[in-house]
């Protein structure tokens, strides 16, 4: 079964984001954190692409192992920053060399980070449209998509927003992830949009559990997520504790993942930030660590 059937069929999807590590010692954590999130039998693990062509070849690198060394079933994300399309058929025959057979198919951020003006590389895409044409024309991938609940910074308006999702989807697309939120019925809006376009292909949540404040703030500052005030009290309360935040972090999450699931959504994609015990507790709270 390829990557979105299981997908479509599997209720509720749980999968985990990681970022490939820079050093021996990150890396270490990564694995024992993979380790660790593996007995919950996630439907796939996904490692985010940077930009350069060192954390490229680590990214490839992480994604064989996963696929070599776990029962996992990866996912390696794609991006067409600074690069033309003879070098993204480069990459995508180096994953299907290492047997990677699923693609998160995303423009990327220019350098200058979410805001700074977007420059196409002159022989390359210019949207994640054209990538994902590309990876479906090259092998029989799964491809997935970025989807935004909370507005795509560039994007006009949520309407224009729920138009590319829909043109994805018709390109080859077979399933999207948001980019993390704090407020469901963004993602139910944007669901409902998408639906309205005839875009059906499933939406997977993307959760992140805070652990640290100021590294939440500023994510949100820099892709445009809405921090809600009501998040934003509770984690500030207890700001001065780590070991607190964590906690509120995992309550936060876990109430936002509930009201998710009791709402439709077809899984949960949790941004782990290469840890694994805040996951792991949401996971416990929501009853998804019983059913393995
Ligand atoms: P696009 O779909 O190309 O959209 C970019 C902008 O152009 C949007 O405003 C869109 O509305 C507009 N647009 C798109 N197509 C058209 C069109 N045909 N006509 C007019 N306007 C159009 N970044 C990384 O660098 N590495 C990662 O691994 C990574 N993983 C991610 C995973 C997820 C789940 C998410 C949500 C984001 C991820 N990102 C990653 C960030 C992503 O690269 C940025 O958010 C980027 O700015 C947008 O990517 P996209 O694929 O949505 O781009």
């Amino acid at each position: 079964e390829q990557l979105h059937e299981l997908i479509a069929t599997k209720r509720p999807s749980i999968s985990f984001e990681f970022f490939p590590p820079k050093t021996d010692e990150a890396e270490a954590i990564l694995w024992q954190s993979i380790r660790r999130l593996e007995p919950l039998n996630p439907t796939f693990v996904s490692v985010t692409y940077g930009a350069g062509g060192s954390s490229r070849d680590r990214t490839t690198r992480v994604t064989q192992r996963i696929a070599q060394d776990t029962t996992l079933t990866p996912m390696a994300h794609l991006t067409c920053v600074g690069a033309s399309t003879a070098e993204l058929r480069a990459v995508v025959a180096d994953y299907a060399a290492a047997g990677v057979k699923n693609v998160l198919v995303v423009r990327g951020d220019p350098a200058g980070g979410p805001r700074a003006e977007w420059v196409q590389h002159p022989g390359g895409p210019r949207y994640a449209l054209e990538l994902v044409k590309l990876v479906r024309e090259l092998g029989n991938f799964s491809v997935g998509v970025a989807a935004f609940p909370d507005i795509h910074p560039a994007s006009a308006d949520l309407e224009a927003d729920a138009r590319v999702l829909a043109m994805k989807a018709e390109a080859g697309a077979q399933f999207a992830i948001t980019q993390m939120f704090f407020r469901p019925e963004t993602y139910f809006e944007l669901v409902e949009r998408a639906a309205a376009l005839g875009c059906t292909m499933p939406i997977i949540p993307g959760i992140m559990p805070v652990t640290n404040v100021r590294q939440v703030e500023r994510i949100a500052e820099l892709t445009g997520v809405a921090l809600p005030a009501e998040v934003v009290q509770r984690l500030h309360a207890v700001a001065d504790e780590p070991a607190a935040v964590r906690q509120v972090g995992v309550e936060i999450a876990t109430e936002l993942s509930q009201e998710l699931l009791d709402g439709g959504a077809p899984g949960l994609h949790f941004i782990t930030m290469n840890r694994s015990t805040a996951t792991l507790e949401v996971a416990d709270a929501l009853g998804l660590t019983a059913r393995v």
